[in-house]
């Protein structure tokens, strides 16, 4: 019997079962393919931590209220991914250069105003640029642009480098991790769990729900409800690599975009426009949103009309309509943690697999965070 079981072998569940080994716990994972195969290796890279523009503008001031702490837990988890590379001994091409929230008329200004006091308000530095100001800071933006919001915290990251990082290292440090191990049932007993796989039961005392948009899924087979747990398909596309072009991490408040440029020169542009679903399931790009996605890139960043898109990938992000994380145990399930962050899951591994971790062996995380907005409830 192990101690911990962890389900999920994306950033979440390699990062959860690296803390759990780094304190001396027996901990197993189990991955139903190979790690890092779906959202967290196939994700844009952004390090976010201001409230994303979309729903704060589609669901408004009151939804952003409740909201807010999960920023909080962003801006924590980027102060973690800066000593990420020396904790784990490899390059993770973190860049952190900043982000810029840009509006193309007034009245979005407003809201990017009224966003960022809900962003300062958690210890968010914003700063608010007219035209010069933001001509001075990114000259490369288009003319029609006539302000925007500085977020000096964010940035990117590899995301093909870090979850198999934190696996390695969880394996250097006694962690079992199985990969090609679908589960298939959990059973509660009377001291922890039985968690079927084809290669067998695995006894554990606490499990560890990490499978992403997959989490309601293994949630339900041990009796637990996790209301609002989806799959989205979405998509994103990388160009072929030129000089220097963008250092920041670009957002537009007209339409959907997230735009950044990597170490070796790939723009990277993307921002959750919708994928399609295959015949089997299978997320497949959408024409459609390519060419609204790169007609938005090009409009923001003019010099991106020369550049060549090479690859467009589809992929589905584990996500809720309010947003918020789910990070503990079950109330009515003792020994069942879920480890789950919508949306910007790639941006909050660290520090959500720090809390679940320490959760998981009954102890207050190392962290000076409020975790009552992010328990399960029920
Ligand atoms: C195109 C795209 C762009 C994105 N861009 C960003 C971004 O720029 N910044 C950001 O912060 N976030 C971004 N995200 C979101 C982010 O990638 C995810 O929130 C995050 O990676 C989720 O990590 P995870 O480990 O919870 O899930 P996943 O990476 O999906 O891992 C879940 C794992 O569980 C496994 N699993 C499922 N069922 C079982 C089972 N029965 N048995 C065993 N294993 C099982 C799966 O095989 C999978 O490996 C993006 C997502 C997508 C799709």
């Amino acid at each position: 019997m192990s101690d911990v079981i962890v389900i999920g072998g994306g950033l979440a569940g390699c990062a959860t079962a690296y803390y759990l080994a780094a304190d001396g716990v027996d901990v197993t994972l189990l991955e139903r393919t190979d790690l890092n195969t779906l959202a967290s290796g196939s994700n844009a890279g952004s390090l976010h931590a201001q409230i994303p523009h979309d729903p704060f503008v589609t669901n408004g001031e009151a939804w952003a209220e409740v909201f807010s702490p999960t920023i909080g837990l962003l801006a924590r988890s980027i102060e973690m991914w800066r000593g990420l590379p020396a904790l784990l001994g490899v390059d993770l091409e973190i860049g952190l250069k900043g982000g810029l929230l840009v509006a193309p008329n007034e009245a979005q200004m407003r809201d990017i105003e009224r966003k960022a006091a809900f962003e300062r308000a958690q210890g968010l530095r914003i700063d608010i640029l007219d035209r010069p100001a933001l001509r001075a800071l990114a000259p490369y933006l288009s003319d029609h642009i006539v302000g925007g919001a500085f977020c000096p915290d964010e940035g990117k990251a590899n995301p093909f480098a870090v979850a198999p990082a934190f696996a390695a290292a969880a394996e250097r440090l006694g962690a079992t991790i199985l990969r090609h191990t679908p589960v298939q049932a959990i059973v509660r007993t009377g001291d922890g769990f039985e968690v079927s796989t084809p290669r067998g039961v695995l006894k554990a005392k606490r499990v560890v729900d990490a499978a992403g948009a997959d989490a309601a899924r293994i949630a339900a087979m041990a009796g637990i409800e996790l209301a609002d747990v989806q799959g989205f398909p979405i998509q994103a596309s990388a160009t072929e690599q030129v000089g220097p072009l963008v250092p920041h991490l670009v957002y537009y408040t007209g339409e959907k975009l997230t735009l950044k440029q990597n170490g070796v020169g790939t723009l990277l542009i993307g921002g959750g426009w919708p994928a399609r679903l295959g015949r089997h399931g299978n997320p497949v790009a959408n024409p459609d949103s390519l060419a609204r996605n790169l007609a938005v890139a090009v409009s923001v960043v003019p010099a991106l009309a020369k550049v060549k898109i090479v690859r467009t990938w589809a992929a589905i992000v584990n996500g809720t309509s309010d947003w918020k994380p789910i990070l503990g145990e079950i109330p009515a399930v003792p020994g069942f943690f879920v480890n789950f962050f919508p949306w910007m899951g790639f941006t909050a591994g660290p520090i959500s697999a720090r809390i679940v971790a320490s959760l998981v062996q009954g102890r207050q995380p190392p962290l000076d965070v409020d975790l009552s907005p992010f328990l399960p409830k029920g």
